[in-house]
């Protein structure tokens, strides 16, 4: 009989991890709560155009292996930080070589933060960068630049500043090539990788109990049996206690779920009749817009002549925008922009507005290092127990937490310790 693979979460970790068990002699079955496969990068709207609410961009795009499972069909455009516009106070785009400057600067802040405090205590990155900064010696040119980077933050890790571990907010490897959005979406990706696996839909998971010979997994329909389960739960399910697990989880691991923080990350896209901005930049950053606005901007209509806008908010901007209704932000967008591009400007035809912390099978969009945490505390995540247990997903890669090719990688990773412990048996 072959041994009975259980994979919690049809997400990329557990789609990786289903293919690349079926390769050998295992009888593998996806338990996935909502009701189609690939998790937080498979969300998609009609915009006019197919349109990803998850995610949507390959972080770093040479030979990247989530790029590499459809790559026929993954259509994507290369995006350069060359071409962002930064738009100062007073609302006039900042020249690229202060932007240059002001990089290389901040570079070396962020590196000093990071010693003092490695040589100290963990802090958070504000507090770090206060101890380094003398902000009276910025001009307001830079103290825009210095707003325009940490709204980058926010949205790149989901977090502000004020909670992110000084020490290692950053440790993760940047995957080597250029950043791409991926106009196709994620859905031919996770079309190729769902295609020969065994996935049982709308299939909530709130139980696993292991017990000597087996592990028992509990939905609200029906019980099942494996020799081994594959847990794939974001962070943000896993802090909720939504799942009982017996006998509960190792105490370290309980530990590592509570210190990692799950950051908030939200996209608002805006489809209008036709483009109002200027349409050589890639991304915009609108450094006078208030602290609870949208202030990033990328610019589809540069790549694909479609004039839609897709905003970005993170960290405490995507919390706040989240008590406001779709047609608040939409309304606090359009006021903004009237004071940049003139008070006549066109409707939108369409938008679209995420709420990732109310999506109770993500809770948050994705993991980050949260002051006082550590990549012990993802190793402690990604451990095993009793070969019974094992624990995929983007917050348990060490290497390319947050992103799909981490979750990718971290379902391979598990597969191969499956196949490790129980091909031999
Ligand atoms: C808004 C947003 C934008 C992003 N942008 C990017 C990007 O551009 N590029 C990038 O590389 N990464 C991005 N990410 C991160 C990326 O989406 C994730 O790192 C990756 O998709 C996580 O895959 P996973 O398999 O670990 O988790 P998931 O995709 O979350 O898979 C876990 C699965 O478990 C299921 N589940 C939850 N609870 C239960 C339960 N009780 N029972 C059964 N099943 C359950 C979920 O429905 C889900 O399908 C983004 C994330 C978000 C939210």
């Amino acid at each position: 009989m072959p041994k009975k693979i259980i994979i919690v979460g049809g997400g990329l970790a557990g789609l990786a991890a289903c293919n690349e068990l079926m390769k050998s002699e295992f009888d593998v079955q996806i338990l996935e709560a909502r009701n189609h496969p690939g998790g937080r990068a498979s969300p998609q709207v009609n915009l006019g155009i197919p349109f990803g609410t998850g995610a949507s961009w390959i972080h770093g795009a040479d030979n990247n292996p989530i790029a590499l499972v459809n790559k026929r069909s993954a259509n994507m455009v290369s995006v350069s930080p060359e071409e962002f516009l930064f738009f100062d106070e007073n609302g006039r785009p900042i020249p690229s070589q202060l932007i240059e400057k002001f990089n290389i600067k901040f570079d070396s802040f962020l590196r000093k933060a990071k010693k003092v405090a490695y040589e100290f205590l963990d802090v958070s990155l504000a507090q770090a960068l206060a101890n380094v900064i003398k902000f009276e010696n910025f001009s307001s040119i830079e103290l825009a630049l210095f707003k325009a980077k940490l709204k980058y933050f926010e949205g790149y890790i989901g977090e502000n500043y004020e909670f992110l571990s000084a020490r290692c907010w950053d440790e993760e490897e940047a995957w080597p090539g250029d950043n791409c959005y991926l106009i196709s979406t994620y859905q031919p990706i996770i079309q190729e990788l769902s295609r020969n696996c065994h996935i049982e839909l709308n299939s909530i998971v709130t139980e696993i109990c292991i017990h000597k010979d087996n592990v028992e997994v509990i939905t609200k329909n029906h019980v099942y049996f494996a020799d081994a389960v594959i847990i794939t739960l974001p962070l943000g399910v896993l802090k909720n206690s939504s799942i009982t697990f017996n006998p509960p989880l190792p105490e370290n691991k309980q530990k590592a779920i509570q210190n990692l923080g799950m950051g908030l990350f939200n996209i608002t896209a805006i489809k209008f009749p036709f483009s109002f901005w200027p349409n050589e930049s890639h991304a915009m950053f609108f450094t006078q817009f208030d602290n609870s606005s949208i202030s990033t901007f990328f610019n589809l209509h540069h790549f694909i002549k479609e004039p839609i806008l897709i905003g970005y908010s993170g960290g405490e901007t995507a919390r706040q925008l989240e008590s406001y209704s779709d047609e608040q932000v939409i309304d606090k967008i359009m006021h903004n922009f009237q004071a940049v591009f003139g008070a006549i400007l066109p409707e939108p035809e369409n938008y679209v507005n995420t709420r990732w912390s109310h999506d109770p099978y993500a809770n948050g969009s994705y993991s980050y290092y949260k002051t006082g945490s550590s990549q012990a505390d993802r190793n402690a995540l990604a451990e095993s127990v009793a070969n019974r247990l094992f624990f995929a997903g983007e917050a348990t890669s060490l290497k390319h937490p947050a992103t799909t090719h981490g979750a990718y990688l971290s379902g391979l990773r598990e597969a191969e310790n499956i196949k490790n412990i129980y091909a031999k048996k």
